[in-house]
């Protein structure tokens, strides 16, 4: 559908320029969804691209209301801090249709300028959401990141300081947004503290009530997770990007007796073992023999997780011996390739680190391997305690065949 888009002819407050903006007619767009942090999701344009208004001269930004009055005293901070900074520089904002970079710009432009006239916390907070928004929209995690961490602390800020009675913010929404921010980097305790602060406000209304008390359960998961997460050998490079990674990760159970998978099948995930136990099975000519019983803590899957490696054995709830009435459950944390892949997006060293470690691992089994000793890691012997190459070379392009494998199956650049 073609964008109908109205024109209007603008003064900018700051240089005289006059020039034509552009805006979506509101007939022209229709919102679909939300994230929880709002981010919203519309059917064609979407109007928060049009939503700061950038000069082409000076590149002075604001919100369209903003657009008309400035104050005299911050004029000629603004004049000098938007002449000497680059963030306008080669950017066309002019064209009806702004480019998601143009947009990010634009919000950048304005949080520039708003510091500069002395505006709330909670206004300069609000434009480094939508810029993390429009990274969101275009892919870029790690930028998104910095931009939510940003919008976080700023909000934090404003939170702390306490808003004015007559103020149109509403603290508790705040509140909210300041703890769903958390979660989203990562900072799965400091979410917990807001969330459980608005679980226990009394006046805190019905319809936030129940979303900051389902975000905290959440958030409770996400801390037991990110608890068992920390001692898996392979998850060591992931170091302070933990949390993030704990909060994209699923828990689940399996009953005794029940398939996880089957060796062969095509796999994207690996899993760690939050309390229970399973069953690893080998497959060979239509019989299936236990070679393995993983308990709480044990890690399995990782190549799967990794490069996509078939299932290289067969797992089942339960130890194989109790009878599958008395025995419990076993707990699964699933590490699924989507949560990974933000991960490494977010932290791209962490790649290297892991095909470092897989490497080891893994000329480590072929040193026992030729001193024929019984092998009995399976599936692959990364969760085996990591021993010192004995060739360094061929333990180096091996790291590097493996970190290809990687950023190919992850699709991450190379
Ligand atoms: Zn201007």
């Amino acid at each position: 559908m073609t964008i109908q888009m109205v024109s209007r002819e603008v003064r900018c407050p700051l240089c005289s320029t006059t020039y034509t903006f552009y805006t979506p007619k509101a007939s022209s767009y229709s919102l679909v969804r939300r994230d929880s942090d709002h981010c919203p999701y519309y059917k064609d344009a979407n109007p928060i691209f049009y939503a700061i208004w950038v000069c082409p001269t000076c590149h002075f930004a604001a919100y369209k209301d903003d657009f008309r009055q400035l104050e005299m005293e911050s004029m000629t901070a603004l004049k000098e801090a938007l002449d000497s900074d680059t963030l306008g520089r080669a950017v066309s904002f002019q064209n009806p249709e702004r480019s998601l970079f143009a947009v990010l710009r634009s919000f950048q432009l304005a949080a520039l300028c708003y510091r500069i006239r002395k505006f709330p916390p909670e206004l300069v907070a609000g434009l480094a959401l939508r810029a993390g928004w429009i990274c969101r929209y275009s892919g870029e995690l790690r930028r998104e990141l910095g931009f939510l961490r940003e919008a976080q602390e700023l909000y934090q800020k404003a939170f702390d300081k306490g808003f004015r009675r007559d103020s149109q913010v509403d603290d508790l929404a705040v509140a909210f947004l300041i703890g769903e921010l958390k979660l989203r980097i990562g900072d799965i305790a400091g979410a917990q503290k807001y969330f459980m602060f608005l679980a226990q406000e009394s006046d805190t209304k019905d319809r936030l009530d129940r979303a900051a008390k389902d975000r905290l359960y959440e958030s409770k998961v996400a801390a037991r997770i990110c608890q068992l997460l920390e001692p898996v050998p392979l998850l060591a490079p992931i170091g302070e990007h933990l949390g993030l990674l704990a909060v994209y990760c699923e828990m689940f159970t399996l009953g005794p007796g029940k398939f996880l998978f089957r060796q062969g099948d095509p796999g994207e995930s690996m899993f760690v073992i939050a309390s229970g136990k399973v069953g690893v099975y080998r497959e060979h000519e239509g019989k299936a023999a236990l070679v393995r019983v993983l308990g709480p803590g044990e890690a399995f899957g990782e190549m799967s997780l990794l490069t996509g490696e078939q299932r290289s054995a067969t797992v089942i709830g339960g130890d194989g011996e109790s009878s599958a009435t008395t025995e419990p459950s076993v707990e699964l944390i699933q590490i699924h390739r989507t949560a990974f892949r933000n991960i490494l997006m977010a932290a791209p060293e962490v790649a290297q680190g892991m095909a470092n470690l897989v490497s080891r691992w893994r000329s480590a089994d072929a040193e026992r391997a030729t001193h024929s000793e019984p092998c009995t890691a399976c599936p692959p012997g990364v969760a085996e305690e990591a021993l010192p190459a004995t060739d360094g070379d061929v333990r180096v392009e091996l790291e590097s065949k493996i970190l290809a494998k990687i950023n190919n199956f992850l699709g991450l650049p190379k």
